[in-house]
C-alpha cells in the first residue's frame, strides 16, 4: 500500500458529509461495491439507500468501493496494492460480503478488474468459506445473471431494500451454526429474490443452443423476484454528499419507483413494476430537511412527472427556494409549472425523450408521446427561460425502415423551426443510440439490428444534420452497442467466454472468434416467442403471455394504456 493512495482517499473521505465509518472489528464487515468511477457510483440512489439500511442494523458496517480512474488506478498496479475501501482503507478480500451493483453490461469487466486487484478468484466455485461471498444485484442481475453466473456466489432478482437484510441474517446464522458454504448458499437459495447460480445447471444441445435450466431438487425451479410494496418503509435519499460528483453536493431524492407506461423497449419499465409513489409529506419533510451542505436536489424516478402530486411538490420546493432538478420528464405531461419551476432552479436545458422520430415507430415501441407534445415542450422551455433542448432516440427499432430515420429527420428540422419561431437560439442536441433488445421486454424476441443497416441510418442522420449550426448530433459506438446486446441476453457460457477474454486479455468477440462464434450474430439472434431463453426461470411477476400479447400489439401498432387502479393485465397486482 503506498501512502499516496491512501491519502487521496482519505482526501475524498474528508469531502464527504454522511459517511459513516466503523472501527475494522467493530461491526461485521460488509463491502458495497459499484463496478465503475467513483463520480458514476455516488450518483446511484440504490447505492445511499442499501448503505443507510446495512448500517441501521447496528450489526454491519457497509464500507464502499469503486473504480479508480486513470492515474489512480496506474498507481495501484504500479504498487500491486489491493484496492482499499473508502471508508477505513480496508481490502477488499478482508470484507465477509461483497455486495455489487450492476446497473451497466459495459461494467461487468470493470468488476472483474476489481476483484483480480483485490486478489479475490474470480469464479465463485473457487472461493472457499473463509473468502469473501460476492452478491451481486441491481438492474444487469434483475434481468439476466448468467453472464455473470460463475462469478456471482448469489444474485438478488429484484429490489433490494428487504432481502438484503434477510440475506445478512442466514448468513450470520449459518455462520454462528458453523456451516459450509454449499449448505449457506443453499439457504439462501430459499429466500424469495435470491438466487443462487451453483444450484442450477444451464442445458445445450448438440449446435450448443441454449435449450432449458436444470435445478438441484433442493432449490426452488423459478426464482421469484423482490419488490417493495411499501417503499415509505426504507429511506429513499442521499446518504452521503460531496462536491466530487458530477452534481456537486446534490441531495437525490426517490419520488417513485416502477414505471406504468408499457414502453415496449423499456427493461425498467418492466422489472421495477409496478408504479409506486413515495408518501407526499414524508418526502418533502426529508427534502426539507436535508443537509445543510446540498446545493439542488435531484428528483429521481423511472417517470418523475408521472408523480400524482408532482405540481404540489414542485410548488412547495419552490415556495422553500429549494433548487431542484429531475430526472426524466414525459414530454405529455410537462407544463408551464414544471418548465418554470425547473428554469427557476437553474436548468438550462429542457430533455425530453420521444424515442422514435416516426408516429409508426412510437406506435410500435408504444410510446405514447406525440410531435405536439414535443412542441409543446419546446415551446414551454423557450417560454420559461431554458436555452437548449435536448431529445433521446434510438434507432434499429424492430420493424423500422429507412423512411423512418428520414421522418426523424423532418422531425428535428421542425423542431428546430419550432425553437427559432419561440425565440430559442440555444442548441437542439440530439442524442441517438441503437436500440438494444434487452430480457423481460416484448422486444427480447427481436434482433439487434444489423450493424451494415445501423451504420448507414447513423450516416443518414449525420448527412442530414452536418450543416445544421444548431443542431448538435450525439452517437454512440456501434462496438459497444454489440457488445452490450451480446451481454444483456448473453447466457452462462458467454460469461465463461468473458472471463476468458479477461484472464487472456484479449477483446470477447476475439475469444468468440476462436471459438467459431460470432459477436454480431449473437447480438442479432432473433427468437421465437416461448422457445427456451437464459432467464426464463427467472420470475417478475407477470406472464410471458402478457408479452407475446405486447408483442403482437407492437407489430400490429395497437396502443396499450398505462397501469390503472383495479388493473389485472400482466398479473403483478395478482401478487
Ligand atoms: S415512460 Fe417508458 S421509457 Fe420511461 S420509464 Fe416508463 S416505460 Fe420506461
Ligand atoms: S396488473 Fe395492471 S396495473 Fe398492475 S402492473 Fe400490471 S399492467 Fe400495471
Amino acid at each position: 500500500m503506498t501512502w499516496e493512495l491512501k491519502n487521496k482517499i482519505q482526501e475524498i473521505l474528508a469531502k464527504e458529509t454522511g459517511a459513516q465509518c466503523f472501527a475494522p472489528g467493530a461491526r461485521r464487515a460488509f463491502a458495497f461495491l459499484y463496478p465503475n468511477s467513483y463520480k458514476v457510483g455516488m450518483s446511484n440512489l440504490g447505492m445511499h439507500i442499501l448503505y443507510q439500511i446495512i448500517n441501521g442494523r447496528g450489526d454491519t458496517a457497509c464500507e464502499r468501493f469503486f473504480l479508480p480512474d486513470g492515474k489512480t488506478l496506474a498507481e495501484y498496479k504500479r504498487t500491486k496494492t489491493p484496492l482499499m475501501s473508502i471508508e477505513t482503507q480496508r481490502q477488499l478480500a478482508d470484507f465477509e460480503i461483497i455486495g455489487v451493483m450492476m446497473s451497466f453490461e459495459m461494467d461487468y469487466t470493470n468488476l472483474l478488474a476489481m476483484l483480480q486487484m483485490s486478489n479475490i478468484k474470480l469464479r465463485a466455485a473457487e472461493r472457499n468459506e473463509k473468502e469473501p461471498l460476492i452478491v451481486i444485484g441491481g438492474p444487469c442481475a434483475t434481468f439476466n445473471p448468467e453472464p455473470l453466473a460463475e462469478v456471482a456466489d448469489v444474485f438478488v432478482i429484484g429490489e433490494g431494500e428487504e432481502v438484503i437484510n434477510d440475506l445478512l441474517d442466514v448468513v450470520y446464522k449459518g455462520r454462528e451454526q458453523g456451516l459450509g458454504k454449499e449448505e449457506l448458499l443453499l439457504n439462501l437459495a430459499q429466500l424469495e429474490g435470491l438466487y443462487v447460480p451453483r444450484f442450477y445447471t444451464p442445458q445445450y444441445d448438440a449446435d450448443g443452443n441454449f435449450t432449458g435450466m436444470e435445478h438441484d431438487s433442493r432449490v426452488p425451479a423459478i426464482v421469484k423476484r423482490r419488490w417493495v410494496r411499501d417503499l415509505d418503509k426504507y429511506p429513499n435519499t442521499s446518504a452521503i454528499l460531496t462536491s466530487e460528483t458530477e452534481f456537486q453536493n446534490m441531495f437525490i431524492a426517490e419520488v417513485a419507483r416502477g414505471c406504468g407506461r408499457h414502453c415496449r423497449f423499456c427493461m425498467a419499465g418492466y422489472c421495477f413494476r409496478k408504479p409506486r409513489a413515495r408518501n407526499y409529506d414524508l418526502l418533502l419533510d426529508k427534502i426539507l430537511n436535508r443537509p445543510a451542505v446540498s446545493e439542488k436536489v435531484g428528483l429521481m424516478g423511472a417517470a418523475v412527472s408521472d408523480y400524482p402530486q408532482i405540481h404540489e411538490l414542485t410548488s412547495a420546493l419552490i415556495q422553500n427556494k429549494v433548487p431542484f432538478t429531475v430526472a426524466s420528464l414525459r414530454a405529455d405531461t410537462l407544463d408551464s409549472l414544471l418548465a418554470d419551476a425547473l428554469a427557476q432552479s437553474g436548468q438550462q436545458t429542457m430533455t425530453v425523450a420521444p424515442e422514435a422520430g416516426s408516429e409508426k415507430m412510437r406506435n410500435i415501441i408504444n410510446k405514447g408521446i406525440t410531435e405536439e407534445d414535443i412542441y409543446k415542450a419546446v415551446t414551454l422551455a423557450a417560454a420559461s427561460g431554458m436555452k437548449n433542448v435536448k431529445l433521446y432516440y434510438m434507432i434499429g427499432l424492430p420493424q423500422e425502415e429507412d423512411a423512418d430515420i428520414d421522418e426523424m429527420t423532418e422531425m428535428v428540422r421542425r423542431i428546430r423551426k419550432k425553437m427559432d419561431e419561440a425565440g430559442n437560439k440555444g442548441d437542439l442536441i440530439i442524442s441517438v443510440n441503437a436500440f438494444v433488445p434487452k430480457p423481460f421486454t416484448p422486444f427480447q424476441w427481436s434482433p439487434l439490428c444489423n450493424t451494415k443497416i445501423l451504420k448507414k441510418r447513423f450516416k443518414m442522420l449525420e448527412t442530414a444534420f452536418k450543416k445544421e449550426k444548431h443542431i448538435k448530433l450525439l452517437t454512440e459506438s456501434l462496438k459497444e452497442t454489440v457488445l452490450q446486446a451480446a451481454l444483456a441476453r448473453g447466457n452462462r457460457k458467454t460469461g465463461q467466454f468473458l472471463l476468458q477474454a479477461f484472464m487472456e486479455g484479449i477483446p470477447l468477440k476475439q475469444v468468440l472468434k476462436n471459438s467459431g462464434l460470432d459477436i454480431e450474430k449473437l447480438a442479432g439472434a432473433e427468437y421465437e416467442p416461448g422457445c427456451p431463453l437464459p432467464w426464463k426461470h427467472l420470475d417478475m411477476g407477470f406472464k410471458e403471455a402478457y408479452l407475446i400479447k405486447e408483442w403482437e400489439n407492437a407489430k400490429a401498432q395497437r396502443f396499450t394504456p398505462m397501469c390503472f387502479d383495479g388493473c389485472k393485465r400482466c398479473g403483478v397486482c395478482e401478487e
